[in-house]
Order: C-alpha cells, then structure tokens, then sequence
C-alpha cells in the first residue's frame, strides 16, 4: 500500500534528482536568477600574526555582492539601483576606516586606542571597525554579508559577497536566506 508518507518521499526524491542533475545553482529554475553589482571601499589593517602582512597597511577593494532570488512581477530579483545602494551603504560602514580585531583595541574618552607591540594608535571612534577576529579579507566579508543579510527583499533566496584585497587575491562568502524549493515539499 502507498501511503501518503511515501507519496511525499517519493516526490521529494524526484525533486531531489532533478537538481542533483544540474548541481546546486537553484538560478537554474525558470523564474529565478542571480543579479549582481559592483562597487568599492578603502580600508586599512595591520595583521600582527601574519609574517608579511603584519606593518599597517591599506587596500582598494572591489566589492561584488549576488542576490539569487525568485523574479518578480516586474521581471527583477531586485532593482539594480535598490542593490548599489544596499551594497554602498553597507560598504560606507567599513570605507577609509581601519579594521581591528577587538583584542587590539581599548576606548578611552570617545577614541580608540589601537595597540599591540610596538603599535599604539588613537582614533575617533568612528574611524575603526572592530571585529571580534583578526581584520582578514575573509573576517571582514563576513561582517560586510551579516550587514547585507538583513536588507535582502523577501524573494532572495541566498546573497554572495566578493571582496577583492589589492588586485589578483580576495574571499567570497555565501549564506542561504531561504530553504531550497524542494525542501517545502
Ligand atoms: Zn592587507
């Protein structure tokens, strides 16, 4: 006898089939697609653990943010202008500002003092992003997506963040917004 259950299982598993054929890129349906956009941010950091990268220093980052997501009525994931600001105002919290692990860092009358060995800055405090780990290009596209993540519409179903550090290196980090179609069965 089929029962229900096995109904839903069976389902599932052919669903499952389906998009095991065409890998894990759910922009594969019909109406969903990813769209992307670009822009830039400056920051400095000084890494004390690293060999190379220990001296303060700065980069120029390319920042590329990827919202997948179900097409709407108006035949968008979402508006390319309602992206580029979501991504430039995200980028604005970390753009020309100094980013330190909060190990480093002690606030002292509306700075921050920055030290570690030889080091010893004071800065307004609004010139450093702390992070509770060391300010990696990885570190610092995480905190970037946690800030993306809540100003994703209600349609997107996972958000990408590429972030360059200098010219030919950088990190790209991924998190799921919604379950995968075949999930709801
Ligand atoms: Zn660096």
């Amino acid at each position: 006898m089929v029962t229900r259950a096995m109904r839903r299982r069976s389902a599932k598993l052919e669903v499952h089939a389906k998009y095991s054929a065409i890998g894990s890129d759910y922009t594969m349906e019909k109406n969903e697609a990813t769209v992307y956009v670009q822009a830039s941010f400056d920051y400095s950091h000084f890494l004390p653990e690293h060999d190379r990268c220990f001296p303060l220093h700065g980069h120029t980052s390319l920042a590329r943010m990827e919202v997948c997501g179900s097409i709407g009525a108006g035949g968008m994931v979402i508006d390319f202008g309602d992206a580029k600001r979501v991504l430039s105002e995200v980028l604005s919290a970390f753009d020309h500002k100094l980013v330190t692990n909060r190990r480093y860092c002690k606030a002292e009358g509306g700075r921050i003092i920055v030290s570690h060995g030889d080091y010893a800055f004071a800065l307004p405090a609004d010139q450093v992003c702390i992070l509770d780990g060391e300010g990696t290009c990885e570190n610092i596209n995480d905190a970037l997506l946690g800030l993306l993540v809540a100003r994703m519409p209600d349609n997107a179903t996972s958000v990408s963040l590429e972030i360059s550090e200098g010219a030919n290196k950088g990190s790209r980090r991924t998190r799921r917004l919604r379950s995968p179609r075949w999930a709801e069965l």
